[in-house]
């Protein structure tokens, strides 16, 4: 069990982390939007890129985007303490009605004094901004992912196009009908 370092009470510092929409050009097209895949056959193709696709029916958009925190002190009064294992979880509660959840050794953490606050948050907020922003990036370099999407939309458009001839044919065969009953 963990020794609480704070009380019911006591005034404690918290940097809060507020992000800023940034984006980065794509690292896998530069910015075209498109990348061209070469298949085990030999094919050259040019697909749309993988990296910067913001998913569903959106186009790629050749940028990446990112996040910049920036730290904020706030001071809140503990107004709860929850003891745990390997954590001591602490509730500020204000009075413009925002509750904050912080902890003795988490990632979102609780200081003594406002300077302790700045170096433990900035510490942290390179590793917020790290986390995020990887997680962002996580879709490029992943060539394997490419090449699958460029099988998988040949094999749509040939089994569409058969499709097409099958149902046109039945289209011709009923015309022609129509043309010896007349
Ligand atoms: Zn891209």
């Amino acid at each position: 069990m963990i020794e609480p370092r704070f009380t019911l009470g006591d005034t404690v510092f918290m940097a809060n982390y507020e992000r800023k929409e940034t984006s980065i050009v794509c690292p896998d097209c530069l910015g075209s939007a498109r990348v061209r895949v070469i298949l085990g056959d030999g094919t050259e193709l040019k697909i749309e890129c993988g990296g910067c696709d913001p998913g569903g029916y959106q186009q790629s958009t050749g940028r990446i985007r990112q996040y910049e925190y920036a730290i904020k002190i706030i001071k809140r009064t503990v107004t709860g303490i929850n003891l745990g294992d390997s954590d001591v979880e602490y509730r500020m509660d204000g009075h413009d009605g925002h509750c904050y959840i912080g902890s003795q050794n988490g990632d979102f953490r609780v200081f003594a004094t406002e300077d302790e606050a700045k170096i433990g948050g900035e510490m942290l907020r390179q590793k917020h901004e790290d986390e995020e922003n990887r997680r962002l990036l996580a879709k490029t370099k992943n060539h394997k992912t490419w090449s699958w999407n460029a099988t998988y939309h040949r094999n749509n458009i040939k089994r569409l196009e058969r499709e097409i001839e099958y149902h046109r044919s039945k289209v011709e065969i009923c015309k022609s009908r129509v043309k010896e009953e007349i």
